[in-house]
């Protein structure tokens, strides 16, 4: 049997973190990065790109709403921790993050799990909206040098664009949402960036996730166990997460 493509997955204790906003960072007219530093940082994981943390937000009403963000990066030995907010309408997390200045303080949970995927594809086919660009702007970073990578991200308008991290062997297209049929224009824009075997990250909103993994698997063929596709919102509700592999 092949060792190629080991996939390790971590579990760690439950834990949580109190932590400081020190810096604000208008990433585009939509993203903002908020830069948190805390001693509770000094020991915090995070072994994957897609991990995620997460947020705690007290309403009004005494309850505590819970949402789940990616830790874009973080070092140990500042004791900081960036995370990029996408803002749109209107929730708890957003509302928060629209107005979160250093001093604002925010509490958080895990990385409970980590699941790492062995970087040892000929290529890797990254697709998703403004709430999965921080997991694919961290996989860009850490993937070996020069292995071929294509990066398809939704946006709803050109202006929220912002540069992703540069790298060799980088396609980047962009598509706006607001031109409607946001997973038919990213299929249609979909090619696989290489030949032999590659890894396909999908994440977006539930049902456009959904209809980009089918068509990845249904229509150009990509073996399925090589596409990890997650839902990351759902149209019309508040504070969920999907997973839609199957
Ligand atoms: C594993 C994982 C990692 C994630 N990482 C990030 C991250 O790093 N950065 C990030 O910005 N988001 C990330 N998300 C998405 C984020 O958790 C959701 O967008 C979340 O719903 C935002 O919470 P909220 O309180 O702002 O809105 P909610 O109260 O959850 O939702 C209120 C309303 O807004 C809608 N809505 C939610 N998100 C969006 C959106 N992006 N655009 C338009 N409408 C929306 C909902 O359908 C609902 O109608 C991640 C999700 C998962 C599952």
């Amino acid at each position: 049997m092949s060792d190629k493509h080991q996939v390790t997955r971590i579990r760690r204790e439950r834990r949580r973190r109190s932590l400081t906003v020190s810096e604000r960072i208008e990433l585009s007219p939509s993203m903002v990065r908020l830069i948190f530093t805390s001693p509770d940082l000094a020991d915090f994981e995070s072994a994957a790109p897609d991990d995620h943390i997460k947020l705690f937000f007290e309403q009004p009403d005494g309850e505590r709403a819970m949402r789940d963000y990616t830790p874009r990066a973080f070092d140990n030995a500042a004791q900081s921790l960036t995370i990029d907010f996408a803002l749109h309408q209107a929730g708890p997390a957003t509302e928060w993050a629209m107005r979160a200045q250093p001093g604002d303080r925010l509490g958080i949970g895990g990385p409970q799990g980590s699941t790492i995927v062995a970087d040892d594809f000929d290529w890797y086919l990254l697709i998703g909206d403004e709430t999965a660009l921080p997991a694919i702007c961290r996989r860009l970073e850490e993937l070996r040098p020069g292995v071929p990578v294509a990066v398809v991200a939704v946006m709803d308008s050109a202006s929220d664009r912002f540069d992703l991290p540069a790298r060799e062997g980088l396609t980047v297209t962009w598509i706006n949402r607001s031109e409607g049929d946001e997973a038919g224009q990213v299929n249609a824009a979909l090619s696989l960036p290489g030949s032999g075997e590659g890894y396909v990250f999908i994440a977006a909103e539930a049902e456009v996730a959904r209809a980009i993994r089918t068509h990845v698997i249904e229509t150009l063929g990509h073996p399925r166990q090589w596409v990890k596709a997650s839902g990351y919102w759902i149209k019309g509700q508040s504070g969920s997460d999907k997973n839609i592999d199957d």
